[in-house]
């Protein structure tokens, strides 16, 4: 049996229940659901994602309501997942699909890669998934799958999709990705892979002739840099309100609900000349909330000010409990730790 008969019979009896998975009458998953869970899963585990997947999709169910929604709607709904450009290209890519394609994904790559925050990836998983065409979208589990399979572990882009193109079922594209991605999530983990249940074992290179590749490497983390902050949290007594900003369109956070805070910088020394909104010279609690980004991690420190004089200052009061919903993780912390 070749390598697509025998990963599709494993698929078939041990894919996982996804939400995003439901397929229709025609045998297809609906394209708006590969999409959202495309995007969502970059930088965010499937466990993560399926929660926030079942409240967007509730609150959005088709691409329609989405584009006609508001972006502060739609990053209300994104609030915890992070790298929150994705949610506006998502919301931009849904007008565009609407107004120009009425509502229908195209079925190529060149109308794919044309839409805000599709890239080749992507497009690849539409193509293939939703549509069940022959193309070649590598995440991290294809890619070490295929370079386990093909004993080639410095193997690059081209020559997986060479290896994938020889391999792939023609007349079943989309399954025969979806179960390389299982396959990887499941059995071919990065670290301790279950060869003896794999059913590609008999076919696998490096289980055969390189078993050495496979037992578990050390990992060296690197050190993040730690980057510091000051957050201003303003009290109104008189009903309880906080003050809240929109954090600007580009950059991190883009046009989320925030607390107003300082520029991050690097020297923690320098943070008690930092401004936040017109203020300077700011004390600050000890006490603080730390971060860990992609790239760096944050330390931020409170500032706690009761019925702050903010003239014209933009922005908008609300309740802990409203406010929370709209906030990134980030703010999340600040309000749960020092709003009681
Ligand atoms: S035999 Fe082992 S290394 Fe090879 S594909 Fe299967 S799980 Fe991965």
């Amino acid at each position: 049996m070749n390598i697509n008969k025998k990963l599709l019979k494993w698929y078939y009896k041990n894919k996982r229940e996804l939400p995003w998975r439901k397929k229709s009458k025609e045998d297809l998953i609906d394209s708006y659901y590969v999409w959202i869970s495309e995007i969502m899963l970059q930088q965010t585990t499937v466990n993560t994602v399926i929660p926030y997947f079942n409240k967007f999709i509730q609150r959005f169910p088709n691409i329609h309501i989405l584009a006609s929604s508001s972006i502060s709607e739609v990053l209300k709904y994104w609030a915890g997942l992070g790298y929150y450009a994705r949610a506006r290209n998502l919301h931009k890519t849904a007008k565009i699909i609407v107004k120009r394609y009425n509502g229908v994904f195209p079925k190529n790559i060149v109308s794919l890669l044309e839409l805000p925050g599709i890239g080749d990836y992507t497009a690849g998983a539409i193509l293939s998934i939703a549509f069940n065409k022959v193309a070649f979208p590598v995440d991290v589990n294809i890619k070490r799958v295929v370079q386990r399979l093909s004993n080639k572990h410095e193997a690059n882009k081209k020559d997986l999709t060479e290896y994938l193109d020889s391999s792939i079922s023609r007349s079943k594209p989309g399954d025969f990705i979806e179960a390389l991605m299982d396959l990887g999530s499941q059995i071919c983990k990065s670290s301790s892979p279950k060869c003896e249940l794999c059913p590609l074992n008999k076919n696998c290179e490096t289980f055969l002739k390189n078993k050495s590749m496979l037992s578990s490497k050390k990992i060296n983390y690197v050190k993040k840099p730690i980057k510091y902050g000051l957050c201003l949290i303003i009290e109104r007594t008189k009903d309880q309100k906080y003050f809240f900003i929109r954090r600007p369109e580009e950059g991190l956070y883009g046009g989320m609900l925030s607390f107003p805070t300082s520029n991050w910088v690097i020297n923690k020394k320098s943070l008690s000349k930092e401004k936040v909104l017109n203020f300077d010279g700011l004390s600050y609690k000890k006490d603080k909330v730390v971060h860990v980004f992609s790239h760096f991690k944050l330390e931020l420190f409170i500032c706690y000010k009761k019925d702050l004089v903010l003239n014209e200052m933009k922005g908008k009061w609300f309740k802990k409990e409203e406010a929370r919903s709209q906030l990134p993780s980030l703010m999340k912390k600040v309000l749960d730790k020092f709003i009681h």
